[in-house]
């Protein structure tokens, strides 16, 4: 994972954004293996539970301009890393992003707990920064950074998105958001679901928590569209 000439892939695939404020955002995804967190909801398991899948069938060690090479041929301008938590190895990150086209727009998604690197900042045109509240099972003391999500903040190009199903998870985030100073307009409350039904179940709550207090919403298309499959 700390060798900076390569990246551990999960998988590398084109889509649509599916979350977050650019949802709908046709993209090229490299998604990243590895997760300092264990969120129990957590859909992309394939990533870091290698009790449940294993390492050397879900991952590839990829040399960077392999994968640059891999990117380019889906033909798109626009890319999204994401995880896993893929500032775990953002040192190799950042040599990526010096063999892409400077004119690639390029979003991080990230858990929030590690600082980006500042050829990373400098790079990077969106962050969709994701803390985890309680609900995923997770401590304070893996989940809360508040100096790597002060960082982030700082960078000025990053939103807050936060999963939430119930009225305890929407006054967690709202404190959260509270104690980080984040500006609401750069807050997207998402329900949590892996699911049509989940989703369905809890959009229209989170959808009118968002708006009463300021807030953005994300939908999660990728779940609205295929319910979870891989690849897409
Ligand atoms: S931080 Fe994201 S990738 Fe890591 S366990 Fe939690 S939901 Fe999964």
């Amino acid at each position: 994972v700390r060798d900076s000439t390569t990246l551990t892939v999960s998988e590398l695939f084109e889509s649509i954004q599916g979350e977050g404020p650019s949802a709908g955002v046709p993209c090229t995804f490299l998604r990243l293996s590895h997760c300092n967190l264990r969120c129990s909801w957590c859909d992309t398991k394939y990533t870091w539970d290698w009790q449940a899948y294993r390492i050397e069938d879900e991952t590839r060690v990829v040399a960077l301009d392999a994968v640059a090479r891999e990117l380019a041929r889906f033909g798109r301008e626009r890319l999204v890393v994401t995880g896993g938590e893929p500032l775990i190895q953002q040192r190799a990150l950042a040599g990526l992003f010096t063999v892409l086209p400077a004119s690639w727009a390029i979003e991080v998604e990230t858990n929030g707990t590690l600082e980006p690197l500042p050829e990373l900042v400098e790079r990077v045109m969106q962050w969709n920064v994701s803390p985890k509240l309680s609900n995923s099972g997770e401590t304070l003391a893996r989940r809360y950074r508040p100096e790597a999500l002060g960082a982030l903040r700082a960078t000025g190009r990053a939103f807050l998105k936060l999963v939430v199903a119930t009225p305890e998870d929407v006054a967690e985030a709202e404190g959260l958001v509270s104690t980080l100073a984040w500006p609401a307009e750069r807050v997207l409350l998402m329900p949590q679901g892996a699911t049509r039904a989940e989703l369905a179940a809890t959009t229209a709550f989170v959808r009118a928590a968002a708006a009463e207090r300021g807030f953005g919403h994300s939908p999660r298309l990728h779940i609205e569209r295929w319910e979870g499959v891989r690849g897409k």
